[in-house]
């Protein structure tokens, strides 16, 4: 499936973080915990090279644990890169983060050169919250200051240190398929963008292989049910427990779809994580000979 959404003013917002990141320190990506790859932006990567980096693994209660240490592991073995999990019900989320960006970097600092750090996401990620939770006053919108794009808000953490959100985000070409499906799963992506019967399919077929139990928890199968069985009949076996059924007896698919992505994204089938660290690197790999 070609999931290609790149909306115009994404476009702006590639321009708005370049401009940005010259004289930012420190580039804090957040990214979704249960899609760590998949919901990372690969042309920031390229944009902020030579940049410290910490990679926030966000909405972490929705996400396998188990799995995100793994992220985190696999983060934290790149070059100044740093990475912490969090939530929404994470008390004081700011302390967290500006110790792990001070630790980033330690020359920078002080009311001389306070520390300047770009926060960047896609779209549904969680940053509004993550910083509401973080600002409560401390907002100040900067669209009157020089070389401050309007909109764009810088938020004092401490005396020393300036974190700035660029609104909108960069989207770029979906490089790796299973990207899309997952991506498109967690809900980031417009559901005029996919279909959403093929979007639960593969999800269903993830789940299949790494939460049988979970699956057969949430819509009361006996997890023999779901042995061997077939994403599609997953779906009809789904459709038929909750009722999605059409005159004629026939599953009503589409709307088995619907209750399968919604309960994956409302976190009501577990916590669940689509991605793993080495599966992505032979998603990454297949993509690129493809
Ligand atoms: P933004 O587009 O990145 O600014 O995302 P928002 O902050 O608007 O959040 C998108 C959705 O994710 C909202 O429904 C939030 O309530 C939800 N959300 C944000 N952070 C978390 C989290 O840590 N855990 C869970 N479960 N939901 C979250």
């Amino acid at each position: 499936m070609a999931i290609q959404w790149f909306p115009g003013h994404m476009n702006k917002a590639r321009k708005d973080v370049a401009e940005r990141l010259k004289d930012i320190d420190v580039v804090i990506e957040l990214l979704d915990a249960r899609l760590p790859a998949s919901s990372a932006n690969p042309m920031l990567a390229r944009m902020a090279k030579g940049k410290p980096r910490l990679m926030i693994l966000n909405k972490q209660d929705l996400a396998d644990p188990v799995v995100t240490e793994q992220w985190l592991a696999w983060y934290r073995a790149k070059k100044q890169t740093e990475a912490l999990g969090m939530d929404a019900g994470e008390r004081a989320p700011a302390q967290r983060l500006i110790a792990a960006c001070r630790a980033l970097a330690p020359t920078r600092g002080g009311l001389e050169k306070p520390l300047r750090v770009l926060i960047c996401g896609i779209p549904n990620v969680g940053k509004s919250t993550l910083i509401n939770s973080m600002s409560s006053r401390k907002i100040a919108k900067t669209g009157n200051m020089p070389g401050v794009t309007k909109n764009e808000q810088r938020i004092i953490l401490a005396d020393d240190f300036e974190l700035y959100d660029t609104p909108g985000m960069l989207w770029p070409k979906i490089e790796v398929e299973e990207g899309g499906y997952n991506l498109a799963a967690s809900g980031a992506v417009g559901r005029n963008a996919m279909d959403e019967e093929e979007v639960a399919l593969e999800l269903l077929k993830y789940l299949l292989v790494h939460y049988r139990s979970e699956l057969a928890a949430r819509y009361k199968f006996d997890e023999e049910a779901l042995e061997g069985a077939q994403d599609w009949q997953a779906l009809e076996l789904i459709g038929k427990r909750r009722g999605a059924v059409l005159s004629g007896g026939r599953i009503n698919m589409q709307k088995a779809a619907e209750i399968v992505l919604t309960d994956f994204r409302d976190g009501q089938t577990g916590r669940i994580t689509l991605e793993r660290p080495e599966e992505w690197a032979e998603w990454e790999k297949r993509a690129k000979i493809l």
